[in-house]
C-alpha cells in the first residue's frame, strides 16, 4: 500500500472553531475530503477565546511551545482535538495573543495593533510545535497572510534544522486583499535578518508584507479559483503584488474551492422548516414562507424574495447596490439581508429597513443558523462582487436550489453560467460590468423570469442543485499540488 501523504494544515480560522469568512469553510472541511482520499492530515491554529464556547474537548498534551518575537521568549501550550475521528487539530494557548472577542481586530473593525507580534508567533511556533511532538509532516499547506512567514521562516531562520529539513510548503491565497502589511519597525520582532528586508523579499513600499513573503518562499501556490489566478496577475485586481504573482506564474494555481455536502444538505438540514431535494423541489416554499413570516414580510410565495449573506464591505458590491437599492425596493420584492462590516453599510441598511418595513429585513449579526434558513427560504441570492476569489455563497445557493445573481468576476465567473432560457442551460443570472445600473436591470431579468416563466424558473433550480461542487474534485486537485511540491509528479 501507498504510504500516506501527510499534511499540516495551517490557518487562521477553521470551522467549526473560529469563523469570520469562506477561509473557515474550507479548512474545516478539506482535510475530511483529503482524508477519503487517503491522506494523513492535521491542522493548527491559534486557541481564540471563541474555542471555549465550541462544544469540543480540548486535550492538554503537557507540551508547551517557545518561539521569541523580538528579544521575549513566548510561549504556548499545545492543546488538541479529533474531528471526525481523523483529523488531529492542535491550538496554540498563548491567553495573551489570542484570547480576544475578535480574531483579528475588534468588533468595532480596528486590526489588533499587535498582529505581527501574534502572527509572527503562530508561525514559528507551528514549526516549534511540530518538533515538539515529533511530528514531520511531507507538506505545509499554509492559508491566507496570517501563515505568511511560515514557508520564510523554513527557508531562512530553520535553514539547517535537520528535522524540518525537506518539508515543502503550498501558500493557498483566500483574499489578496488582506496582505498583512505593518511598519518596518516591528521587522525585528519578526526575528528574521534584515538582509531579506528589501524589495525583492519581504520589503513593500517600505513596509513588511507576510503574504508577500509567502509568495516569495512557498514552493508551490495556489488561489481559490482559475478565474481570480487570471485577475490577480493585472494591476486592476494584483493589489501591487501582481509583479511578484506574475514572476511565479508557473508555480501559481487556481482550484476552486469545494462544499461540504453534508454541512450544506437541504434534504438533512435540521436547521430549515421543511427538507427538500432536487426531486421535492416544490417543497421549498414552504421555507420561503417560513422565512417571510420570521421577518414579518407579507407571506406569498409569488414576491420574489432576494437573500443577502455577505461582509458589508465594498469587495461585496455593497457601494454599487447603494446605488440603485432605493429604487431596487420600489419594485415589488422582497429583501433578506444578513450580514456585518463597515459601518457606513450598517448606517444605510437601518434606513432601507426603516424606508420599507414590509420590503426589507436586514439583520446586522453573525448568525448562522439564520443564514441557513436565508438559503432555504430565498427565490434568489445577490452577491454582485467587485472581485471575489472563490465565493462559497453562490455554491450554498445553488445546492439550496436559490438562483445566484452574480457580477463575472473570480471564482463567480468560474462558477455561474447566465441563463439561457431558449437552450435552457446556466443556473443564474451574470453581469459583467461593474456598475450599478447593469446591477438592476440583472436583478430585473431574474425577477421577469420568477414572475413570467415558472417553467424556466425550475430548470433554473434544478440546474443548480444537480451541479456537483463537493470537495472530491478538488481535493483531488491539491493532492496533485502537493505531489508537485514533493517532485513525485
Ligand atoms: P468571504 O469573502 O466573506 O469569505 P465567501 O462567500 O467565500 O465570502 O464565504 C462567506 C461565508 O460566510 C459563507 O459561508 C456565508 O454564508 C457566511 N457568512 C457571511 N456573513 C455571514 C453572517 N453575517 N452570518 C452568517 N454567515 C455569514
Amino acid at each position: 500500500m501507498k504510504p500516506k501523504l501527510k499534511v499540516l494544515m495551517v490557518s487562521p480560522e477553521v470551522v467549526p472553531f473560529a469563523k469570520t469568512g469562506g477561509l473557515a469553510d474550507v479548512v474545516g472541511s478539506l482535510p475530511l475530503a483529503l482524508s477519503k482520499l487517503g491522506c494523513e492530515v492535521r491542522i493548527v491554529l491559534p486557541k481564540y477565546k471563541i474555542v471555549d464556547e465550541c462544544e469540543v474537548n480540548l486535550l492538554d498534551t503537557d507540551k508547551e511551545v517557545n518561539f521569541k518575537v523580538g528579544n521575549t521568549m513566548q510561549k504556548a501550550r499545545i492543546l488538541s482535538t479529533k474531528v471526525a475521528g481523523v483529523v488531529t487539530v492542535y491550538f496554540l494557548e498563548h491567553d495573551e495573543y489570542y484570547a480576544r472577542d475578535g480574531l483579528y481586530g475588534t468588533t468595532e473593525g480596528g486590526d489588533y495593533k499587535d498582529n505581527l507580534a501574534r502572527f509572527s508567533f503562530f508561525c514559528g511556533g507551528i514549526l516549534e510545535l511540530l518538533k515538539k511532538i515529533e511530528y514531520k509532516p511531507q507538506i505545509i499547506h499554509c492559508h491566507d497572510w496570517q501563515t505568511g512567514l511560515i514557508p520564510v521562516y523554513l527557508k531562512t531562520l530553520y535553514q539547517n534544522d535537520t528535522f524540518l529539513e525537506g518539508i515543502k510548503t503550498l501558500f493557498t491565497i483566500h483574499n489578496l486583499a488582506h496582505q498583512g502589511v505593518f511598519p518596518k519597525v516591528e521587522f525585528p520582532l519578526t526575528g528574521l535578518d534584515e538582509e531579506i528586508f528589501t524589495p525583492d523579499k519581504l520589503e513593500f513600499w517600505d513596509k513588511i508584507n507576510f503574504m508577500k513573503g509567502a509568495l516569495i518562499y512557498a514552493d508551490i501556490l495556489s488561489t481559490v479559483s482559475k478565474g481570480y489566478v487570471q485577475e490577480i496577475v493585472t494591476t486592476e485586481y494584483g493589489c501591487g503584488l501582481e509583479g511578484v504573482l506574475k514572476e511565479r506564474k508557473d508555480k501559481l494555481y487556481g482550484i476552486i474551492n469545494g462544499l461540504d455536502y453534508k454541512e450544506w444538505d437541504p434534504s438533512m438540514d435540521k436547521g430549515i422548516t421543511m427538507a427538500y431535494d432536487v426531486n421535492t423541489i416544490e417543497r421549498k416554499v414552504k421555507n420561503k414562507k417560513a422565512l417571510q413570516q420570521e421577518n414579518n414580510l407579507p407571506v406569498d410565495s409569488n414576491i420574489p424574495l432576494i437573500g443577502m449573506i455577505t461582509r458589508l464591505a465594498a469587495q461585496k458590491g455593497l457601494d454599487i447596490l447603494d446605488e440603485i437599492i432605493d429604487e431596487l425596493m420600489e419594485l415589488n420584492i422582497q429583501l433578506v439581508l444578513l450580514g456585518t462590516g463597515e459601518s457606513k453599510y450598517h448606517i444605510r441598511m437601518e434606513q432601507i429597513k426603516e424606508k420599507f418595513p414590509t420590503k426589507a429585513s436586514i439583520h446586522l449579526t453573525f448568525d448562522p443558523e439564520l443564514a441557513k434558513r436565508i438559503y432555504a427560504g430565498a427565490d434568489m441570492f445577490l452577491m454582485p462582487s467587485k472581485y471575489e476569489p472563490c465565493g462559497l455563497g453562490q455554491l450554498i445557493s445553488l445546492r439550496y436550489g436559490t438562483i445566484p445573481i452574480v457580477r463575472a468576476t473570480g471564482g463567480l465567473k468560474d462558477t455561474i453560467t447566465n441563463f439561457d432560457p431558449k437552450r435552457r442551460i446556466g443556473n443564474g443570472f451574470v453581469f459583467n460590468e461593474y456598475d450599478s445600473q447593469s446591477l438592476l436591470s440583472t436583478i430585473k431579468q431574474a425577477i421577469d423570469v420568477f414572475c413570467n416563466d415558472k417553467e424556466s424558473w425550475k430548470r433554473l433550480m434544478l440546474n443548480g442543485m444537480s451541479a456537483d461542487f463537493s470537495w472530491e474534485h478538488s481535493a483531488k486537485e491539491y493532492i496533485k499540488l502537493y505531489e508537485e511540491a514533493l517532485g513525485i509528479r
